[in-house]
Order: structure tokens, then C-alpha cells, then sequence
């Protein structure tokens, strides 16, 4: 039997309740062959942790690294917004980071073709505001109603159990408003070399509020300040061959260095009412705003300066939702943005349970005073105020506070079912787009389209082909040539 002394300066060991263990090597059996006795209870403990050791993996952003950091004002944007976090030059907040892919699960290789997201929570003196963002300014859906389906096609076939490229490509063709994110996904940025080397985009519209009640449309750009870096399909397959985290280890490693990665914050503006000029719905995820028309203004800097001591506890509970906005920071009638602020705090009630704001890393750093009351796991600590636990009250219980509330939104209409996919130009911003790729980007892209199309029948890779060369009739003929199919010839004329 080991005791206190004999273990120098560790401490002793103890179940789950604080009682302290004798024994961690043998199990307590009716002999020296067994069998093993139901009453040790410390067996039984250490079994029934283990077994509860994984939390449901995220349908989405299963993969995920992140770390710690600072993000710094460096320009005054109060003319745009009332949120704290903006106030002064040279303010700092505490963030903490979540970078991840979309479709693989959590065991899957970080140097994946993939959409990464770029999530980050900042803990301001108003509450926590969440940027959950992707490090693409579009997306591949522009109404929520498609959400499931498009990631149903990004996940396992039901029978094989294996991605499916048919799939993938049967729902890109029936959908012309992925293609600027396909063609994205596709380009050269399609796999970034670590979190660092690539953008940060809010990608939805949210808006600003000024202290004089003025809305307006605001686009959040973190542009990454260590250069875009990427690798070929090619180099992707060596990478993955050498080692499944390399994103760990680069984002992990690099901190550890003290080397730390740094993006700049630049916002892009239009006055609310503009919003009904501009040619292309401004609210539509599928859409940039061009920077000709909307400059980018430039903000902060945000700084990785911190790895986590518990990857865990950290950053797989981190919980991040498009619903968490402070005063002078709101959202827009984007839809796809609409639905979000319901799914994703949705998705962590149920992935890590209902009090998950609770969780240290969630817990904002300011005061929180709510209502809810009692359901599980709920740790919080006991209100110094018990009467007041409905509201309103008679006995100094938290209350609104109407200087906090929004101006009414300018824009209205008839409650329908609108048709997403009529009258919109899905092709003009990935021409402007595929117009910015020099010869060796463009023959890059049709080599991993062309790729990704392996298997796909052949009807199916026509039908995007069309899309394609509506887009630019070179783009299709790329890549069908790598597709091995020839452009059908409505499309091509
Ligand atoms: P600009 O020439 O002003 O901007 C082009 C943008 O494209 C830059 O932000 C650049 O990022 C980015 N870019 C370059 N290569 C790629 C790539 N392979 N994948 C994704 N983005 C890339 O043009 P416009 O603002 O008029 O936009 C033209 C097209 O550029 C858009 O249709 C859109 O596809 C794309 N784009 C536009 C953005 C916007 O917010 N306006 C943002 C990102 C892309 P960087 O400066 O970091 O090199």
C-alpha cells in the first residue's frame, strides 16, 4: 500500500467524490484469478468515465484547433457603431478561437479540401459577441431550407458508408448559387497549409448601430497577416500522408514559439437605406460586396498569443453562435443568418447541454443575470437575491433596460415563400472572380474540379459543365477536358 510520503510531493489520489484511493493498479476480485467484486466502486467509476469520456461530435466542424488571443483597436469606427469593444483606440479584448473544416468528422486529416470555418468569441464587458465565421466571404446556399441537404451530400452515403462525389455534384448542378463557393473551394485556396495562412470572413451581412441609433450594413474581413499559403491537391496528399494533424501542430507549435499569428480586422459599410440601390441583394450569402463599391475600412488586429492548457475543455467547448451580439453589433435580414442564430445555439443545448454558456470557457466575463432557473448541470452560482427569481418583482431583481434596444428596421415585406433562385445573377461574381486567376490558378482549378469529379455520371458533370461556361465558356472546357467530358453543346454556344 503506497501512502503520502512514499508518493514525495504528489497528491493522493481520490474517487470522483473526494475519497481517497488505495489502489490504482488492481482490481478487488474474490482471488487471485477473479472473479472481480462488485462492490469496487472505483473500478466501476473509472469504467463509467471512460465510457463517457466523447461528447456528440458537431454534425458540422467536427475537426477542429484554436487557441487563445488578444484582438487590439487600431483605427476609430465609433462613427459606425456603440459597441464597447470598438470604443477607443488601443482597447484590447480577450478572444478565444475555433478554426475547423465542414464536412469530415473528428478524427479526419486537418489538410483536407475543405471550407474551414473561422470562429471567435470575443469576451466583452457587454456579454460575449460571437464572429462564427468561414474563411470564405460566400457560402454554398443562399436559404436556409437547403442547409441539411447540402451538408447531407458533404457527409456518408447511407449505404456505402463513403463520401460521394455524385452526390456532391448533383446538388452543386441543380444549384447555381454554390458555384462562387465551389469555384473558391476549387481555387487555390480550396486547402489552405494552417489555420494562419488563410482569411477570416463574417461572410453573412450583420449590422452596426451608432450612438446616435443609426443602422448600418456592415461586412466583417480578418485578412491573415503571414501571407496566404496553400497546397496543391497533390501536396495535400503528401501532407495527410505524413501526419493527419498538421494543423494542430502548426497553429499549436507556432504559438508555443512565441510566434504569434496575427490577422487585420477591416469592415466594409453601406448606409442602411442603400441597401435597396445596390444591383444584388445585399443580404445574400452567396454574394460579395465589391471592394470598388464598398472599401474596406480598416479596425483592430487580433492576435493567437495563448494556447489552451485543455484542448477539451477549451476549444471542443466552445461553443459559438451567430446569436451572441452586443449592443451596437446586430444582425440583418439575411436568411441563412436568421437561421443560424436559432441552429447553432440549438446545436449546443443539445451537444453539450443547457447551461453550455456556463462552461468556463463560455462564460462571459461580465456580470450575467437571467431567469432561467434549474435543468441540468446547472452549476451557476446561487443569486444573492432569492425572492427575485420571476419577473417582474418588488424585491430589486435584474431588469430591461430600453436604452439597449435597437432602431426599428427600415425594411418590411409580405410574408411568402420567395423563390431563391429566381432572378438572380449566380455567374457575374464568379467571372469577376475566375477573371483574377492568372493561367497556372486557372489550370489549378480545373485539375481539382475536373478531380473531384471522378465518378460522377456523366449527365450530371453536363449539367455543371453548363453552369460552367455560363461562367466563361474556358472554364467549362477546362475542366471537362479533365472531367474527360466533353461541354454540352447548348451551354458551350
Ligand atoms: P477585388 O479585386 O477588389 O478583390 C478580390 C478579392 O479576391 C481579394 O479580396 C482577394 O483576397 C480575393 N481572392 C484572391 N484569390 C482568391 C481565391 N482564390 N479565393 C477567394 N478569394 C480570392 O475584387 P472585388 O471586390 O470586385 O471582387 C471580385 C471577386 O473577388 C468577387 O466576386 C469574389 O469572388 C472575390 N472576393 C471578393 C471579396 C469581397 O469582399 N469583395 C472577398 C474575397 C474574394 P486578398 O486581398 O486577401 O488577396
Amino acid at each position: 500500500m503506497t501512502n503520502k510520503a512514499s508518493q514525495g510531493q504528489c497528491p493522493v489520489m481520490t474517487t470522483t467524490a473526494g475519497n481517497p484511493i488505495a489502489d490504482n493498479q488492481n482490481s478487488q476480485t474474490a482471488g487471485p484469478r477473479g472473479p472481480v467484486l462488485m462492490q469496487d466502486y472505483q473500478l466501476i467509476e473509472k469504467l463509467a468515465h471512460q465510457n463517457r469520456e466523447r461528447i456528440p461530435e458537431r454534425t458540422v466542424h467536427a475537426k477542429g484547433w484554436g487557441a487563445h488571443g488578444t484582438f487590439t483597436v487600431t483605427h476609430d469606427i465609433t462613427r459606425y457603431t456603440r459597441a464597447k469593444l470598438f470604443s477607443e483606440i488601443g482597447k484590447q479584448t480577450d478572444i478565444i478561437s475555433r478554426f475547423s473544416t465542414v464536412a469530415g468528422e473528428a478524427g479526419a486529416a486537418d489538410a483536407e479540401r475543405d471550407v474551414r470555418g473561422f470562429s471567435l468569441k470575443f469576451y466583452t464587458e457587454e456579454g460575449n459577441w460571437d464572429m462564427v465565421g468561414n474563411n470564405t466571404p460566400v457560402f454554398f446556399i443562399r436559404d436556409p431550407y437547403k442547409f441539411p441537404d447540402f451538408i447531407h451530400t458533404q457527409k456518408r452515403h447511407p449505404k456505402t458508408n463513403l463520401r460521394s462525389a455524385t452526390a456532391m455534384w448533383d446538388y452543386w448542378s441543380q444549384s447555381p448559387e454554390a458555384l462562387h463557393q465551389v469555384t473558391i473551394l476549387m481555387s487555390d485556396r480550396g486547402i489552405p497549409k494552417a489555420p494562419m495562412f488563410m482569411n477570416g470572413y463574417g461572410s453573412h451581412t450583420y449590422s452596426m448601430i451608432n450612438a446616435q441609433g443609426e443602422r448600418f450594413w456592415v461586412k466583417f474581413h480578418f485578412k491573415t497577416q503571414q501571407g496566404h499559403k496553400h497546397f496543391t491537391d497533390a501536396e495535400s496528399t503528401a501532407e495527410i500522408g505524413r501526419s493527419r494533424e498538421t494543423y494542430q501542430e502548426a497553429l499549436y507549435g507556432t504559438i508555443e514559439k512565441g510566434e504569434f499569428p496575427q490577422w487585420k480586422l477591416y469592415i466594409q459599410v453601406m448606409p442602411e437605406l442603400d441597401a435597396e440601390k445596390t444591383p444584388f441583394n445585399p443580404f445574400d450569402l452567396t454574394k460579395v460586396w465589391p471592394h470598388g463599391d464598398f472599401p474596406l475600412i480598416e479596425v483592430g488586429v487580433l492576435e493567437l498569443n495563448r494556447n489552451p492548457e485543455n484542448y477539451f475543455q477549451e476549444i471542443e467547448n466552445a461553443a459559438y453562435s451567430p446569436s451572441n451580439i452586443v449592443p451596437g453589433i446586430g444582425f440583418s435580414p439575411d436568411k441563412v443568418l436568421q437561421a443560424r442564430i436559432f441552429s447553432y445555439a440549438d446545436a449546443h443545448r443539445y451537444r453539450l447541454g443547457t447551461h453550455y454558456e456556463s462552461l468556463p470557457v463560455n462564460r462571459p466575463k461580465c456580470p450575467v443575470h437571467t431567469y432561467h432557473k434549474d435543468g441540468t448541470m446547472n452549476f451557476n452560482p446561487p443569486s444573492p437575491n432569492p425572492d427575485a427569481y420571476y419577473e417582474p418583482n418588488s424585491f430589486n431583481g435584474p431588469k430591461q433596460d430600453e436604452g439597449y434596444s435597437e432602431p426599428p428596421l427600415k425594411i418590411s415585406g409580405d410574408a411568402d415563400r420567395y423563390n431563391h433562385r429566381e432572378g438572380n445573377d449566380d455567374y457575374s461574381q464568379v467571372r469577376a472572380l475566375y477573371n483574377l486567376f492568372d493561367a497556372g490558378q486557372k489550370d489549378r482549378l480545373y485539375q481539382a474540379m475536373g478531380g473531384s469529379m471522378a465518378g460522377v455520371p456523366e449527365a450530371i458533370v453536363q449539367r455543371a459543365l453548363g453552369h460552367l461556361a455560363k461562367i466563361d465558356p474556358s472554364y467549362a472546357e477546362g475542366v471537362g477536358k479533365v472531367a474527360g467530358v466533353a461541354v454540352p453543346r447548348m451551354a458551350a454556344e
